[in-house]
C-alpha cells in the first residue's frame, strides 16, 4: 500500500516495522486529549510516524521527544522541529533515554504512541527499565492486548503481564478503534490504554514477586498448586485459607492483594 506524495518521494507502509497509520482525527484527538501534560512538562512519543498524532500534541507546548526507526520518514517529521520538539531516528528499545532528556527541566513525564504492535510489551517493559519515573503512558495497543493488561482476576486475559504492570500503574482501558481508522488496515481492532503512576507502592520483595507470577501463571490450565511445585506449598495454603480460597484455585482467580499476601509468606 503507498502512501501520499511528500516531497516527490512514494512512501511505501512497511509491515515489518508495524507502519499501520492513524487517519481519523476524532482518534487521534482523543488520544491527545487523554495526556494531561502541560506547558512545562515532557512528552515522549513512539514511533511518530507521518507525525498524525504528533501536530495534535505539539498543541500542548510541553516539551516533545519523538522517537522513530524508520529515516524514510524524515519527509514527514523534519517540519515538526522546533525549540521544544525534537525527532529522534532511532530503535526506542535501543535509546538512551535518560541521556537523551537529562537537559530539559521538566516537571513531569509523559510517554505516549501509537505503538508498533509488533514489539509492544518489549516497549513497555524496556520503558519501566528505564527507571524514568514516568507519570502517566497513553497507548495504542491491539485490543486483545490492551484486555489482557487491564483485566480483572476473575477473567480469562488476567495474567502475569497484568499484575507486573499493575504493580508499577494504574491500568486503564480507554476506548476501543476500529482497524478501519488506520491505514494500510491492520487485521485486528485496537484499543487505547493509559497507565497512571501508582500512588502508593506495594510492599513486597520485588523480584521474588515478579518470579513468583511468572511461576504462577506458568501453565494458565493448571491449578496453582501444579504451578508452583518448587515451592514450600504449605506456606501458600496458609494465605490461600485466609481468604477462603482452597489449594485447587487457579492463578487467574487469585487478586493482587492475595499474590502479595502469599510473597510475604514465602
Ligand atoms: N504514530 C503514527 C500514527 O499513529 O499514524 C504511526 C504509528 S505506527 C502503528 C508505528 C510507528 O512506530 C511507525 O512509524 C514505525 O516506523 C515506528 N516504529 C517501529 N518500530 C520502532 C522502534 N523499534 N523504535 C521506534 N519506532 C518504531
Amino acid at each position: 500500500m503507498f502512501l501520499e506524495m511528500v516531497g516527490g518521494i512514494k512512501l511505501k507502509a512497511k509491515k515489518s516495522l508495524g507502519q499501520n497509520f492513524l487517519i481519523d482525527n476524532n482518534i487521534i484527538k482523543r488520544i491527545s486529549d487523554s495526556i494531561s501534560a502541560g506547558e512545562n512538562d515532557l512528552i515522549i512519543e513512539i514511533g511518530p510516524g507521518m507525525g498524525a498524532l504528533t501536530k495534535y500534541l505539539k498543541d500542548k507546548n510541553a516539551y516533545l521527544i519523538c522517537y522513530e526507526i524508520d529515516e524514510d520518514l524524515k519527509n514527514y517529521l523534519n517540519s515538526l522541529n522546533d525549540s521544544k520538539t525534537q525527532i529522534i531516528y532511532n530503535d526506542i528499545l535501543k535509546s538512551d533515554i535518560k541521556n537523551d532528556i537529562k537537559n530539559i527541566n521538566y516537571n513531569n513525564l509523559y510517554i505516549v504512541g501509537n505503538l508498533p504492535y509488533y514489539i509492544t510489551t518489549p516497549i513497555i517493559k524496556c520503558l519501566i527499565s528505564m527507571d524514568l519515573d514516568i507519570k502517566e503512558m497513553v497507548f495504542m495497543v491491539q485490543e486483545e492486548v490492551a484486555d489482557r493488561f487491564t483485566a480483572k482476576e476473575k477473567h480469562k486475559e488476567y495474567g502475569s503481564i497484568t499484575l507486573y504492570l499493575k504493580y508499577y500503574f494504574d491500568l486503564y482501558k480507554l476506548f476501543n478503534v476500529s482497524k478501519k481508522c488506520f491505514q494500510p488496515i491492520p487485521k485486528v481492532d485496537s484499543a487505547v490504554i493509559k497507565l497512571i503512576k501508582r500512588n502508593t507502592k506495594i510492599n513486597v520483595d520485588k523480584n521474588k514477586y515478579f518470579k513468583l507470577i511468572e511461576d504462577s501463571f506458568k501453565m494458565k490450565r493448571k491449578t496453582l498448586k501444579n504451578n508452583l511445585n518448587n515451592y514450600d506449598f504449605n506456606k501458600v495454603s496458609e494465605v490461600l485459607a485466609k481468604y477462603n480460597l482452597n489449594e485447587n484455585v487457579r492463578a487467574e482467580e487469585i487478586s493482587e492483594e492475595v499474590f502479595v499476601d502469599i510473597c510475604n509468606n514465602l
